[in-house]
């Protein structure tokens, strides 16, 4: 595969409490605020606390969820007096960071994230973006504490949902274990961890190093699978199985347990092997998923440098 350049990368968003109950991101960023992070050597580094009233309440979200707001419709919505507050940040940071899609976007976002699934560090990103991956297998090849995978979701950049999607290039990084509302020091070393080998990453990007191309192992989203449910209350009547709890992306084969009922039966898998990644994650109870299922293939990385 022959090699790819891309225009240096020259303004980087380090962004957190997208999520407002997501501690990693919204320490790491006012972190870096009160330590006044304004450059990294040769590029511009913009720290943003994206959802300050849903941080001061320390909840998700105020009126919607703020990473589902930055598709291009919502984005071209106008602002009433009647739109939620989430939307009308989505605004705003589309204007700070964008907009989306343009050449004055800015050039790499970072969101940072957290999980109440035993995730480890998983980069989430839109597309076969090489800079991104590059990054992704960057810190697969410095990162010994935790396991470092990727997910990546195949949506068009227009209906593409989340924030880093407002870059020229962006990932989401989602870190867990870590309850909503709690802040662990060791998912934070991890956070920082990643943070710098970002920012080193790109130091050697702009600086002219060529990094070589390779296979990397990915996780594509292939669908998502709900609680099972009473069919008359529609309240959740099992948890996720004892077997499947904390084994995000291990292999689930047919007849795997999924669930226990509250009543004592066991739920088992129909469908092909795939792998199950956000394992009971809180906040996707109101969206009615217990957990997101995907196939892992392997992508061949072109070697990339600065243009
Ligand atoms: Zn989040």
């Amino acid at each position: 595969m022959e090699g790819t350049s891309f225009l240096p990368l020259l303004r980087v968003a380090i962004c957190g409490g997208t999520h407002g109950n997501e501690m990693s991101g919204v320490y790491m960023v006012k972190e870096m605020q009160r330590q006044k992070v304004e450059r990294a050597g040769s590029f511009s580094v913009t720290t943003v606390l994206t959802n300050p009233r849903a941080t001061d309440a320390c909840k998700r979200y105020i009126d919607t969820d703020l990473n589902r707001c930055f598709t291009n419709t919502l984005l071209s919505t106008p602002i009433t007096d009647s739109t939620p507050y989430e939307l009308r940040r989505a605004h705003e940071l589309n204007s700070q960071l964008g907009p989306k899609g343009s050449e004055e976007a800015v050039d790499l976002i970072c969101d940072i994230h957290n999980t109440t699934a035993n995730m480890g560090l998983c980069l989430i990103f839109y597309s076969l973006d090489w800079v991104p991956l590059h990054i992704y297998k960057y810190l697969q090849s410095k990162i010994t504490s935790v396991p470092v995978r990727a997910v990546q979701l195949d949506i068009p950049m227009a209906e593409a949902f989340s924030l880093e999607a407002v870059g020229k290039h962006g990932f989401a990084m989602e870190i867990g274990p870590q309850p909503n509302g709690v802040v662990r020091a060791d998912i934070f070393n991890i956070v920082k961890e990643a943070r710098d080998l970002t920012i080193e990453w790109v130091q050697l990007f702009n600086s002219g190093s060529t990094f070589e191309g390779g296979e990397v192992e990915a996780f594509t989203f292939m669908k998502s699978i709900d609680y099972p449910r009473d069919p008359t209350t529609s309240e959740i009547t099992a948890a996720i199985h004892p077997e499947l709890q904390d084994n995000d992306f291990k292999l689930l084969r047919p007849g795997d347990p999924i669930f226990l009922s509250f009543s004592g039966e066991t739920v088992k898998y129909e469908g092909e092997e795939t792998y199950p990644f956000f394992v009971n994650e809180c906040a996707y109870y109101e969206k009615k998923i217990a957990f997101h299922l995907a196939q892992k293939v392997t992508l061949t990385l072109p070697s990339i440098n600065v243009k």
